[in-house]
């Protein structure tokens, strides 16, 4: 176990380090080439910087990488057209399509990808697989919380969860990992009556909203594990979604931001362009 002052501060950065590893050694004993696609509609600033992100990820591990940048004008079907290319070459294992899309295109427009190339883990044939606990691409962010918590022993069993936000990409399928490893799992969102409420009874909570200070100590119970997933940028720095300073003294242990959940969901995407080339092995 990766060990900081008792194990408080749950390091992310240093775990993902073991997974790239793990990843690049699997890659290594495979003759195939694993060649990831990202589709990515318009030129916003805050994708460029995921997307470099990922490629050199990518890079580290041996995993080709391809940037393929689209109109931010491109309609649906043309959209649709360049992502059954993708599907039907059988040279791309992994295909990513960075979000946010502009607004006149549905998310739900992932569900083009062919499940087995579905990487991050969003379409809805992947969705269902994961309620179901069936092999499927699990969605990368939620991926890497598990990892965190499962390293760091923190038991689910049994235990109160409170999930903040309830998004595609991290609280619904999060939600569906906890609740199978026997979570008592709340979640909550913009609508919930009193936030304060649920998050003063949780043994965990984990917050993927995008408000910084949403969570002070005030809304914590004392040795509670928390996990803050949420990117904000304040006056240019990075930050979360959880006061950390303020909460510190209170909680058992914490993901910082930087170095905590985001990492992980980097090194849950290596792991999944493997876990894609593994799910094309078997239907062959
Ligand atoms: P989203 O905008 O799709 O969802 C936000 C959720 O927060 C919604 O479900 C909404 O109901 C809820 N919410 C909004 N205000 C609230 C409030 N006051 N109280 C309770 N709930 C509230 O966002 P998302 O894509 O799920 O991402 C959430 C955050 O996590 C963002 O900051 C995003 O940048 C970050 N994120 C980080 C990583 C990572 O790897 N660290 C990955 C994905 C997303």
């Amino acid at each position: 176990m990766i060990g900081d002052i008792m194990n408080k501060i749950l390091n992310g950065k240093e775990l993902s380090k073991i997974i790239k590893q793990e990843v690049k050694e699997k890659i290594l004993k495979i003759s195939d080439t694993l060649k990831l696609v990202v589709i990515q509609v318009g030129d916003l600033e805050q994708s460029n910087l995921y997307i470099r992100n990922k490629q050199k990820a990518c890079e580290e591990v041996g995993i080709v990488f391809e940037l393929n940048k689209m109109s931010e004008s491109i309609g649906e079907l043309e959209l649709k057209d360049q992502i059954e290319k993708l599907n039907s070459d059988p040279s791309v294992t992994s295909i990513l399509i960075q979000m946010p899309l502009p607004k006149h295109l549905n998310s739900k427009i992932v569900n083009y990808i062919d499940p087995n190339k579905d990487v991050d883990g969003l379409t809805d044939i992947n969705m269902i697989k994961l309620i179901n606990k069936d092999s499927g691409i699990i969605a990368c962010t939620p991926k890497g919380i598990m990892h965190i918590l499962n390293h760091y022993k923190i038991n689910l069993d049994g235990s109160d969860v409170v999930v903040i936000g309830r998004s595609h990409l991290v609280g619904r399928p999060l939600s569906n990992l906890l609740i199978n490893e026997d979570a008592t799992v709340t979640l909550c969102h913009s609508r919930t009556k009193n936030l304060k409420e649920h998050t003063k009874k949780a043994d965990i909570i984990i917050s993927a909203v995008g408000k910084s200070n949403l969570i002070d100590k005030d809304f914590i119970k004392e040795d509670s594990v928390l996990i803050d997933v949420g990117i904000n940028f304040i006056d240019g720095k990075l930050i979360g979604d959880i006061n950390y300073e303020d909460c510190f003294d209170k909680c058992q242990s914490i993901t910082p931001v930087p170095g905590g959940v985001g990492p992980m969901t980097v090194a849950s995407l290596l792991e999944n362009v493997l876990e894609c080339y593994y799910q094309q092995k078997k239907t062959v």
